[in-house]
């Protein structure tokens, strides 16, 4: 299976929440292993950046014209320089639906940047590599948002999208405060467990898969775990794992390609956040055939 990096992605933000350091522990622990072939991402051109956000907000992060306002909403230690780092995040999950559409799966050791919108960034999110990449290379496709906080950005940029569906399943009382309306949404209660989680899911997928999609884009953030930082669900790894394989069995049992993205992951120590995102490129692996 293809498996999209860079360690640029590494990027120092100097005791921010956000551990880095985990796209480069994800790395080592896969890269040897045969049944991966490790790709660099290229960087996205802004041109395919305009397939989900106005030329408006392009022109300020190219030119360096960002408000402070604007950089406030990022809550990022932000520099000019980052936004090439982040476009070549959008490179990366624009790879991994290619490699998807012609393989079947593929994932980005990165991306899942769900809370950039049209014309602003917000929630360590400048670019929406997964509105860019469905734009780029979805006709009809789903997004299944299992990270523990809404896919704001992405609910809004397909609001008026009948090609696209949105599903988010998050925790309910959490950021973002204002959540636009997804296809499909589902907030669930403070500290859901395994059980409660999965009979969600389970019940959502068949709506999902009745849309048709030619792509489905799994944003697999590993922050429904129990205890991370900015999460408020209860999910073991055991959990997590039943959570892959549910979607990703899914869609491939329907013959849909799937591109798998990172997103989020802040539990206290950054080995459980590789843990359980090494599971879900594990779990893609074995969904190939
Ligand atoms: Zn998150």
């Amino acid at each position: 299976m293809r498996v999209i990096y860079s360690p640029r992605y590494e990027m120092p933000l100097g005791g921010h929440v956000w551990p880095t350091a985990k796209y480069r522990l994800v790395a080592e622990r896969l890269s040897a292993r045969e049944e991966f072939q490790f790709e660099e991402p290229p960087l996205a051109p802004w041109d395919d950046l305009a397939l989900a956000h106005t030329s408006e907000y392009l022109d300020k992060l190219r030119l360096n014209t960002l408000s402070r306002d604007e950089i406030a909403a990022l809550e990022l230690p932000w520099r000019p320089e980052m936004a090439d780092g982040f476009r070549l995040m959008v490179g990366g999950t624009c790879a991994a639906a290619a490699h998807a559409l012609r393989d079947g799966v593929a994932a980005h050791i990165g991306g899942g940047l769900h809370h950039a919108f049209a014309n602003h960034g917000e929630g360590f999110c400048p670019l929406n590599d997964v509105a860019v990449a469905v734009r780029k290379h979805g006709r009809r496709s789903a997004i299944v948002d299992c990270d523990v906080h809404h896919g704001n950005g992405t609910a809004m940029i397909f609001e008026r999208d009948p090609a696209v569906f949105t599903f988010s399943i998050h925790q309910q009382h959490n950021y973002p405060l204002f959540k636009p309306r997804s296809t499909l949404d589902i907030g669930l209660e403070d500290g859901a467990e395994d059980e409660q989680y999965l009979g969600a899911l389970a019940g959502a997928l068949p709506t999902v898969l009745a849309h048709a999609p030619d792509l489905i884009v799994y944003v697999a953030g590993a922050d429904p775990f129990v205890g991370d930082k900015l999460g408020g669900l209860a999910l073991t790894k055991q959990g997590l794992a039943a959570r892959d394989r549910l979607v990703i069995g899914a869609a491939r049992h329907a013959g849909i390609p799937v591109a798998v993205v990172l997103a989020g992951g802040y539990a206290s120590d950054v080995r459980d956040v590789a843990d359980i995102h090494v599971a879900t490129i594990e779990a893609a692996a074995l969904q190939q055939a």
